[in-house]
Order: C-alpha cells, then sequence, then structure tokens
C-alpha cells in the first residue's frame, strides 16, 4: 500500500472547543441526531481502543450515513426505473447519462465510454452498451476505485411486474440487488466524500460497465487496465444475506471442440469418410480425467453434437465443456494440457480444433485484500456489528476478478447492500437496514486507505 499520509490528515475538526458535538461543517444537524451522537460517541469511546481519538468524526460520519439513506433510495427509485438488460443498449445508455449526470454534479472529471476492445465469447450480442469513467482527484497519493455494473439479466417490459417499492424493511425492484444498489452506493459515497470536504485521496476512480451479466467482453479489458495501478479497488455487488464480502470468486471457462472428417455413403462407401463422431469419442474419453477437484480446478464435457444422416459417415462434430478453477494459473495449465492431448488422434487424417474460453477469471485472496478486509471488519465494530469475509470462492464470478487481474492492490468483492433474489425474477429486495452500516464502511475506509491508517 502506498498511502502514508499523516493519520488525521484532511478529516474536517468537528468538535467544538467545549467538548460538545456538532454535525459536519456543511450540514445542520437533524433533531435526534444529538442523542444518537452520544449514544454512539459513548459506545466507540468505551469500546474501541482504537478509534477512540476520533470517535467525533466517526459520530459526524454515521449522522451524515444516515441523512444520506433517503437520498440514495431515490438515486436507487430512478436506477430501478430504467430497463437495463444486457442487450438493452437503449436503456443502458439512457442510465449511463443519468449515472454521468450525477458523477459531474458531485464534481468528477466524467466520460462516458463506448467499448472498443470486445473479447467475442459465444453468447457476445452484436452491441455492447457504455461504461462510465469518473475521476476525483485530491490531495494525497491513495489510489480507490469503485466499481459496479449498470446492466441486469432481464428483457424489456419486466419492469412492470416487479417495479421500484418500498415495504417494511426490504426496497424491491428489478435489478435492484444485481447491482442497482452497487452503482446508488458508489453515488451516495461519493457524495458523502463530498459533504465531508474529504479530498486526502489521490484519486477516487468510479467504473459502471454494461455488460457484467454476458461475462463482460467488452469492458473486461478497460476493468483490468484502469485497475492495474489501483491501492485498493471495492466491487459493489451484493453483501449476500448476511453482509459479507468475499475476497475470491471462482473462475469460469468453456472449452469448445470441433472435429472435421469427411462424409461419404453409410451404406455404399463408408470407408471413403473419415467418421468425425469417431474421432470426438476419442477425445473426450481422453480430456475426461483434467479435473483437479482437490484445487478446485474441474472439466467436464456437457454438450455434443455430430452427424446430418443415419446414412452418411458425419463430417463434423462438436463438443463444448465447462470449466472452474480458483486460480488464474490453473486455466492457463487447463488449456495447455487440451491442446497437447488433441495432438493425440484416432483417425490421423481429421482435423481437431479446441478452443478455449475465460469467461471469467477467478479472484483469489492476497494480503492486502486480507488487510483492507480485515480494517473493514474495525470499522463494523464500531458500528457494534459484525462482518463475515469470505475467502473461499462459491458460486458465480464477478468483474472484480477482472479487476485483480494486473494489480498487488486489494480487490474486495461485495461491498454493497444484502439483499436477495437476483436473477430470480421473483421479489428481488435490498434490505434497507444495511443501507447506512454500508454507506459508513465505504466512506470511512476510503478515508482511511487515504490518510494511510490501514497498514
Ligand atoms: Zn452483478
Amino acid at each position: 500500500m502506498r498511502v502514508t499520509r499523516a493519520a488525521n490528515a484532511g478529516i474536517p475538526d468537528v468538535s467544538q472547543t467545549d467538548g460538545t458535538l456538532r454535525m459536519p461543517r456543511l450540514h445542520p444537524a437533524p433533531s435526534l441526531a444529538g442523542s444518537l451522537i452520544a449514544s454512539l460517541w459513548l459506545a466507540c469511546a468505551t469500546t474501541i481502543a482504537h478509534a477512540e481519538p476520533n470517535a467525533n468524526v466517526m459520530a459526524d460520519i454515521h449522522a451524515l450515513a444516515q441523512k444520506e439513506q433517503q437520498p440514495l433510495l431515490d438515486t436507487l427509485r430512478d436506477l430501478v426505473s430504467i430497463e437495463t438488460g444486457s442487450g438493452d443498449v437503449e436503456g443502458l445508455n439512457v442510465i449511463a447519462g443519468r449515472v454521468a449526470d450525477q458523477l459531474k454534479q458531485l464534481g468528477g472529471e466524467v466520460e462516458i465510454l463506448q467499448p472498443t476492445d470486445i473479447y467475442r465469447l459465444d453468447d457476445t450480442p452484436a452491441k455492447i452498451g457504455p461504461a462510465v469513467h469518473a475521476t476525483f482527484k485530491g490531495t494525497g497519493t491513495a489510489k480507490i476505485m469503485l466499481i459496479a455494473h449498470m446492466d441486469t439479466v432481464y428483457l424489456r417490459g419486466m419492469l412492470k411486474d416487479q417495479p421500484f417499492r418500498i415495504d417494511g424493511d426490504k426496497a424491491y425492484g428489478l435489478g435492484i440487488a444485481d447491482d442497482k444498489q452497487g452503482v446508488a452506493l458508489i453515488l451516495h459515497t461519493v457524495a458523502m466524500l463530498q459533504k465531508l470536504n474529504f479530498k486526502d485521496y489521490g484519486t477516487l476512480t468510479v467504473l459502471s460497465n454494461s455488460d457484467e451479466e454476458i461475462s463482460s467482453p467488452g469492458w473486461r479489458s478497460t476493468i483490468t487496465k484502469f485497475a492495474s495501478d489501483q491501492d485498493v479497488v471495492f466491487s459493489f455487488e451484493g453483501g449476500g444475506t448476511d453482509g459479507s464480502v468475499r475476497l475470491a470468486t471462482s473462475g469460469i471457462g468453456s472449452a469448445y471442440l470441433t472435429v472435421t472428417g469427411k462424409s461419404s455413403h453409410a451404406g455404399a462407401r463408408p470407408e471413403g469418410g473419415i467418421n468425425a463422431l469417431y474421432e470426438l469419442a476419442h477425445q473426450l474419453l481422453q480430456m475426461k480425467d483434467l479435473s483437479k477437484p482437490e484445487q478446485g480446478l474441474k472439466l467436464n464435457w456437457t454438450v455434443a453434437k455430430a452427424g446430418t444422416n443415419r446414412n452418411v459417415i458425419p463430417a463434423e462434430a462438436t463438443a463444448q465443456a465447462d470449466a472452474r478453477a480458483l486460480k488464474v494459473a490453473d486455466f492457463d495449465d487447463l488449456e495447455k494440457a487440451l491442446q497437447e492431448k488433441i495432438k493425440n488422434r484416432l483417425l490421423p487424417d481429421s482435423k481437431v480444433e479446441l478452443k478455449f474460453e475465460v469467461r471469467r477469471p477467478p479472484l483469489e485472496a492476497n494480503d492486502a485484500s486480507r488487510r483492507v478486509a480485515t480494517y473493514g471488519k474495525t470499522i463494523y465494530q464500531e458500528l457494534g456489528m459484525s462482518m463475515n469475509v469470505a475467502e473461499k470462492a462459491t458460486g458465480g464470478g464477478t468483474d472484480a476478478a477482472f479487476a485483480a487481474l494486473k494489480t498487488k492492490g486489494a480487490v474486495v468483492e461485495g461491498m454493497g447492500l444484502s439483499g436477495f433474489g437476483a436473477h430470480s425474477n421473483d421479489a428481488e429486495y435490498v434490505k434497507l437496514d444495511t443501507i447506512v452500516p454500508r454507506l459508513y464502511l465505504t466512506t470511512r475506509m476510503i478515508m482511511d486507505l487515504s490518510t494511510g491508517k490501514v497498514k
């Protein structure tokens, strides 16, 4: 970590000389704030030794997070109300404009980017939506990046069955958990820093892309590039039902095997053909044991096709495999092993080609991400809350993995709100009582990373 500023630099002094508390100077104190601040101050001062010198500041930030909840929900309502399926470029342009405007109002240098370097996958659509890139320049050295995606898995027209609504302790809406909440949380974290007049970071970068749900073919290289020189990248996918943050996610790959033979009449002249199906069968059998379950590497052949007519020796046969890995290097090794295997053919005159796609690399925990996440736990403790840090990959991958590909810094996933129902098309929601803790967490993290407190 390059952040080495003095411990308290830049944090506004919000304590008065008589020892009473007041709100940060940009904000009038709400009527209830006094007692909340006092009780939080007491809790902090008595239970968290390291935080005691800044208890006033902490209480102010907490009060500010409470004030920011409603503006965040207003933003979230707007974002949910724009339909943004990954293939809905029109909707994605609208949301990108909305997000860019808000970032400009917050004082960022903002650009809406169009994809130029597309990594075409099997299912990549012809057109990919834009990304919003904003930079906030501060007076320090720390480089911090915040990412969330604007696209959803849903198709246009589905919003009317799941519009934005608040019911009890939850906010519902299509795509609200995955990942509109992440975009809103970033916008209002930046708003909090602005209201605190905090600028001790070197640069604060915001990147919001349009293609996460289709494995980021258009924005993966940009995410990797912008993340490469960051000290910390926070990714705002949902924090799961228990508010965990994640330091590892599994990688997803696919292998495509294509065998070309030669057709011939199966009854009259079979010897004149080259049976692509036989060759495919041979290849699949010799590639069936490449999994290494002990290290989380899995390869399973799942789809195969061959032939056109019963009485024709098949000239073409294809197959697909699903691959999973916990380490980037495992996919490289797997691809090498597959390319090596295809050299051994049953029918020497057949042609065998193998294509391997990394749909998403795995995210691996490193020391930097462990340090940052551990610090996050202490911030949650200031609120009397505990936060789980998951180091073992479970299930699907995210853009955090692209952010981690070329950086030595920390990448922490799951900074978003807790919720439920992503991809399920059934009552997707976020939990309202996670808004204030997450705003507090991200704001405090950025402040303390900027002022060198995270060792
Ligand atoms: Zn997502």
